[in-house]
């Protein structure tokens, strides 16, 4: 991202500015169309002498505004695990964000269950059996293509008799199937919260930063079946800008929690606005 608004600045040095062209770039930086025409019908309404740095000043006031400036930590609940759900299309990085979020809530002291409620895919629970061995943290799986809902459900009582502090629950990504996943998500839902009425305490949607502003089309589908609580972006050391996440924040208010950056289990972390905001400009 930071590449990209370099080239903006060079690209935009004089004051005959192609207003179409800046619009345009700003859109393929995935900020989406709604905030380059924020962005552009600001700039036009300063028309003063304009360089390629007050473009950037400006972007940057934007995108400001629109992320909040620290995002909810995730705190266990006293006396009952705290139910993660990690959903998302299949290749964003669901299973091994799930396995970096587990390792990291690990690392930080406290008790955690895995579910592998990918039930269809064999190579997502194999895989997920590989990390919960390595991270030496449980498992709880079911046969396969076996009810998704019911893993969850398992995983919960598993979490609930070992004191667990978390429970984080893979789930499924099929996209040509998109009707029947989002009912299996709904059903998720419907079973955890028969466990406990405010589960999944979150619902974490898994975005690939390198597929642009498809993730904003996922985020809206995936929140109308099940309203998301945050967004976990990945791939973030590619060539991926991430501008997505202002994107998804400024229309549906959800906000970025974590970010991947690579496939070690140690290349994550919690998002930091300022940071990201810096970086980006
Ligand atoms: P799923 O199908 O959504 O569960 O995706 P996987 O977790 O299997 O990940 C798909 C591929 O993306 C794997 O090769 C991962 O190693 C890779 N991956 C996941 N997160 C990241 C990341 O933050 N950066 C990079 N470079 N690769 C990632």
């Amino acid at each position: 991202m930071a590449g990209f608004f370099k080239s903006l600045i060079q690209r935009f040095t004089k004051p005959d500015i192609d207003w179409d062209e800046l619009e345009a770039s700003l859109i393929s930086g995935d900020l989406g169309p709604r905030l380059a025409l924020q962005i552009v019908a600001d700039l036009k309404s300063r028309q003063r002498t304009l360089h390629g740095a007050d473009i950037v000043q400006v972007a940057r006031e934007h995108v400001r505004k629109i992320l909040p400036e620290s995002v909810p930590a995730l705190e266990p609940i006293p006396g009952r695990p705290k139910v993660l759900l990690i959903v998302g299309v299949n290749g964003t990085g669901k299973t091994t964000s799930t396995a970096k979020l587990a390792h990291l809530l690990h690392r930080r002291g406290h008790k955690v269950v895995l579910a592998a409620a990918d039930t269809f895919r064999a190579a997502a629970v194999e895989q997920l059996t590989v990390w919960s061995e390595r991270l030496q943290i449980p498992l709880v799986k079911g046969p396969p293509n076996g009810d998704p809902a019911s893993v969850c459900f398992d995983g919960y009582e598993k979490a609930l008799k070992t004191g667990a502090d978390f429970l984080i629950c893979d789930t499924a990504g099929r996209l040509h199937t998109k009707h029947n996943l989002m009912e299996e998500l709904k059903k998720i839902h419907r079973i955890l919260g028969r466990k406990d009425e405010e589960s999944p305490h979150e619902v974490l949607l898994v975005c690939d930063a390198t597929t642009g502003s498809n993730a904003l089309q996922q985020a809206r589908e995936f929140n109308k079946a099940i309203p998301l609580t945050g967004v976990i972006v990945t791939k973030l050391d590619g060539s991926g800008k991430g501008g997505v996440l202002v994107a998804i924040q400024q229309e549906l208010s959800v906000p970025t929690r974590f970010i991947g950056l690579g496939e070690s289990v140690d290349d994550f972390q919690v998002f930091d606005s300022k940071r990201f905001v810096d970086e980006l400009l």
